[in-house]
């Protein structure tokens, strides 16, 4: 074990990751949204039409904020459109958006949020109202843009009556404006024969639904473009979700900088993970980087460069991150950073399970929902949504992932992406159970 430790120290001193390592650190000096605002910080420069709500939204929008003040910060910066969801903090965040927005002219935001009943199911139209009536208390408003289904998971939510029946009295009587749906990817289950697209697909033709929030980025673009494609000539608005596979990374590169003790995990895997971190090495010095910040912008100038995109939902944790967001609004990917960004995902892009795939699941003898987890081990990390993400895990259908470390790997043989699945779940294991142990035996 010293004799790993020592050596990853000297690994991430001889390759320069260190560098890398340092620039991952985060240094906020600003701590008000009147200190923010004083240094003449960036506004929106760009606005969308969402699809046939006609709307003209900011093409950077406000995903969860991490208070008020940030969330104060973003609105003054010329963000109008705020998602949420009453599953989203247990309805903590629709009062955290209540308590700001009370302070600015209602009609020039627009306010997306979710129904999210226990078990994805609803138990009658009144129940769907008694939602929406917990939301606009919540927000502390008469009326709801945009009242969505959370997270269909399959078709029949997509075609929920008590859904539909209910939004129609919401809208008659001005609670509601239009209607909307998301999705990240099919439920789990033995017999699922359905994928993202298909339930996304049903949602367009379906023909009730009048905006969408898909998961879409750079590193298997190509089924959310023929979803956006859809969306488009049905004049249907878009909303984009993990837009930034690139804060992944961040992860491992902080793993080998840290110089702890590796744990069971990591250890067995350590020298396969070393590999990888050389590659990369060889990744940062081709192009001269010493941080990720130009992969992360282009990651974002990625979809926004896609004209069927209206808004990304962007989580806004720091000051720094709104300065960071915001400047982007109005941009586009240059040519060079698209190269960059193509070489990533050939020679960083197995460190990212691919959204919406579930190619690998059927191959596990453990029934293990290997896209959902990886999803979750989004949120830990990427997100810092640490909490929700320990919950979701403990919840989830499914065989949680314990059995990884010891496994043969017949997920990652089975991967076209080159994801290394099973060191990534056995790591996911560790980070989403309490104590590292299955919390549901
Ligand atoms: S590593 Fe093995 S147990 Fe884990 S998901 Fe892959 S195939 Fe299943
Ligand atoms: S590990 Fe590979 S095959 Fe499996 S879900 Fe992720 S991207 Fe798809």
């Amino acid at each position: 074990m010293k004799k790993k430790k020592k050596d990853r120290r000297q690994f991430m001193r001889d390759t320069g990751l260190g560098l890398l390592g340092a620039g991952l650190l985060h240094h906020e000096s600003v701590s008000s949204c009147n200190d923010y605002l004083k240094n003449d910080p960036p506004k929106i420069k760009n606005y969308r039409r969402l699809g046939r709500t006609g709307a003209m939204v900011s093409d950077i929008g406000s995903g969860i904020p991490s208070n008020g003040s940030i969330l104060k910060a973003v609105l003054e910066s010329g963000v109008n459109f705020i998602e949420t969801s009453e599953s989203y903090s247990n309805g903590r965040n629709e009062v955290l958006i209540g308590n700001v927005i009370k302070n600015f002219e209602r009609e020039k935001l627009f306010i997306a949020t979710k129904a999210f009943p226990a078990m994805k199911l609803f138990k009658s139209p009144d129940d769907v109202l008694q939602r929406a009536e917990g939301s606009l208390r919540r927000l502390q408003t008469h009326y709801i843009d945009l009242y969505m289904v959370h997270q269909a998971q399959n078709i029949f939510r997509v075609k929920d009556d008590y859904f539909h029946k209910a939004a129609e009295i919401l809208k008659k009587e001005g609670k509601i404006r239009f209607t909307g749906l998301s999705c990240h990817g099919p439920e789990w289950g033995p017999e699922s024969s359905e994928n993202l697209e298909d339930i996304l697909m049903a949602a367009i033709d379906d023909g009730r639904f009048d905006v969408l929030l898909l998961p879409y980025n750079f590193l298997a673009p190509e089924m959310g473009e023929r979803i956006l494609k859809a969306c488009n000539e049905n004049d249907i608005g878009t909303m984009i979700m993990k837009s930034n596979p690139i804060l992944a990374y961040e992860n491992y590169a902080s793993l080998m900088e840290s110089g702890r003790e590796l744990d069971r995990t990591e250890q067995k895997y350590y020298e396969g993970l070393l590999e990888a971190m050389q590659k990369a090495d060889s990744f940062f010095k081709k192009y001269n980087m010493n941080d990720m910040e130009q992969l992360k912008d282009g990651s974002i100038q990625f979809i926004l460069t896609n004209p069927d995109v209206h808004t990304i939902c962007c989580r806004f944790r720091t000051f720094s991150d709104i300065q960071k967001y915001v400047s982007l609004s109005g941009t586009t990917l240059d040519n060079r950073i698209a190269q960059i960004m193509n070489d990533f995902k050939d020679s960083l892009g197995f460190l990212n399970c691919r959204i919406g795939c579930n190619i690998c699941e059927k191959e596990c003898p453990h029934k293990v929902p290997v896209n959902t987890i990886m999803r979750y081990n989004y949120y830990f990390h990427s997100l810092g949504m640490e909490k929700s993400a320990m919950q979701y895990y403990r919840d989830m259908q499914g065989e949680r992932a314990g059995n990884c470390r010891d496994c043969e790997g017949y997920c990652e043989k089975a991967c076209p992406h080159g994801v290394r699945s099973r060191f990534l779940l056995a790591r996911v294991h560790e980070d989403l159970s309490f104590d590292g142990q299955d919390m549901k035996s």
